[in-house]
């Protein structure tokens, strides 16, 4: 029986009431005038449920999409402004004693070299990654308890967060690894993580135990319930995700949501972020033989309905898009991309980009001053702001300061000092030019006259060599 407060997956991610959401949209996808009711519903900026967001993702009235589109880049507008976070993935270990069979480390692939990184190659990436400008990273590995404990993440987060080269440090460590104990995500926890990520890949509990025949992530029930466990263990950010490709994207929106409401309802707290990545070629992986894969149109129509029915949730897209499918969706909810991503372990220490282990082919290929540039000519701040975190805003005080309205106040100016850190330590002069002009411009909008004031000296500060300003 369905039961959002349940802490049993197939409970909260229930079956028949998924179909049944299906069955309702289809029944209403022409139904106007009960569609403009939830878009009304919507525009009230307190989200939607998951059988309201299935009757919005029917509806194909082109007029209807195109409301859609609009409200979606006000919420943004609203909630994220023009700031867009910038991440990078950083691979640990293709180790992995899983059999999921769209990913490329299965244990089963004997094509490709199998690597972990010492803690000496460890350092040597974050170096290049810092000298780059990046304060944040995801940090990911196959799962294989023999290469992989719990005890060599750990080691691996110390070692990142210890790195102070020239002026880099990375400030926020998320870490995408695979579903673990209570006492794991306690450890993960004080080890001072941001945001733990876990993509369910899946919520079709058949499809899930036929996508991962072998390994303990063939347990669905286990892997469903991994964000309770981390909220158990102390950890009140967590990532979402679904790998679309797998299934069929309307069951997957529908169940997505539902366990966004099941984390709100249970631990008062929704998800913090949901990434949407889509299913790409790789070693041994060819994507067309998953036989549901999703339109650029429909990608755009998801990305504007997660922005829709959960406006306090931040959304992240990877370089496995391209520039001009990073370029729609920004515009329509994304508030987190990544930038010169290398998916290959050891990858960022390379001259040239390595394939043979990396796990999915990137898409978009820029350099980060390439994508920054990109991101201020386009309207964007690229932010580098990792203040929350380590200012203890994390779960629900994060989101009382998103629905307070206090984050112009707030993430505006950092994201403001944070690039002008990297337009200093880090920029081309081209990027550095237009980024100067875009901090002038930009510091204007700081509601706040005293707050303006404190952010023109943290940047004059910086210009003086000074770092690591917040609010
Ligand atoms: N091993 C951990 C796990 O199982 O959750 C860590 C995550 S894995 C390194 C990161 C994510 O990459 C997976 O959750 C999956 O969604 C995605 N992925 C795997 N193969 C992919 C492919 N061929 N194309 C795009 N994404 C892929």
């Amino acid at each position: 029986m369905y039961n959002p407060k349940s802490l049993q997956a197939e409970e909260f991610i229930n079956h028949e009431e998924v179909l049944a959401s299906l069955e309702y949209a289809d029944a209403n996808k022409d139904n106007l005038p009960l569609i403009r009711q939830i878009l009304d519903k919507a525009r009230c900026r307190k989200g939607l449920d998951h059988r309201e967001a299935s009757v919005l993702l029917a509806c194909e009235d082109e007029e209807i999409i195109q409301e859609m589109y609009t409200l979606a880049e006000q919420i943004k507008k609203d909630f994220y402004g023009n700031r867009i976070v910038m991440f990078a993935p950083l691979y640990l270990s293709n180790y992995c004693v899983n059999g999921c069979v769209y990913c490329p480390y299965h244990r089963q692939n004997h094509h490709i070299p199998r690597k972990k990184l010492t803690q000496e190659e460890v350092r040597q990436e974050v170096i290049a990654l810092q000298d780059m400008g990046h304060k944040r990273l995801a940090i990911e590995a196959g799962e294989d308890p023999l290469h992989n404990p719990i005890e060599y993440i750990l080691e691996c987060i110390q070692t990142i967060y210890s790195i102070k080269h020239k002026n880099g440090a990375i400030r926020r460590v998320n870490v995408n690894i695979a579903a673990t104990t209570v006492e794991n995500y306690r450890k993960l926890h004080e080890a001072g993580i941001g945001t733990y990520i876990l993509f369910q890949e899946t919520y079709h509990k058949q499809s899930y135990e036929k996508l991962h025949p072998t390994g303990p992530k063939h347990n669905y029930a286990y892997h469903t319930e991994a964000m309770d466990r981390a909220m158990q263990g102390g950890i009140d950010d967590v990532g979402l995700g679904v790998l679309f490709g797998l299934e069929l994207y309307r069951y997957e929106f529908a169940a997505l949501l539902m366990h966004a409401e099941h984390l709100e309802a249970v631990h008062g707290v929704g998800p913090h972020t949901i990434s949407v990545p889509r299913i790409k070629h790789a070693d041994d992986i060819e994507p067309s033989a998953f036989d549901n894969a999703i339109s650029d149109d429909i990608f755009a129509k998801l990305c504007a309905l997660i922005r829709i029915c959960v406006p306090y949730t931040g959304m992240i897209i990877s370089t496995r898009e391209s520039q001009a499918v990073r370029e729609r969706v920004l515009k329509l909810g994304v508030s987190q991309i990544s930038g010169a991503s290398r998916t290959s372990v050891g990858g960022y220490v390379e001259e040239e980009r390595p394939t043979d282990t990396e796990q999915f082919d990137v898409s978009d290929q820029r350099t980060l001053d390439e994508v920054v540039h990109w991101l201020m000519t386009n309207g964007y701040i690229p932010s580098f702001c990792t203040a929350c975190y380590r200012e203890g805003r994390t779960g629900d005080r994060f989101m009382s300061l998103c629905k307070s309205g206090q984050i112009q106040n707030c993430c505006h100016p950092n994201a403001l000092i944070t690039l002008k850190e990297f337009l200093e330590d880090y920029a081309s002069p081209e990027t550095k030019k237009t980024g100067q002009a875009l901090i002038e411009k930009e510091l204007l909008n700081i509601p706040k006259p005293k707050i303006r004031q404190i952010a023109q000296e943290y940047i004059a500060s910086i210009e003086h060599g000074q770092r690591d300003f917040r609010f």
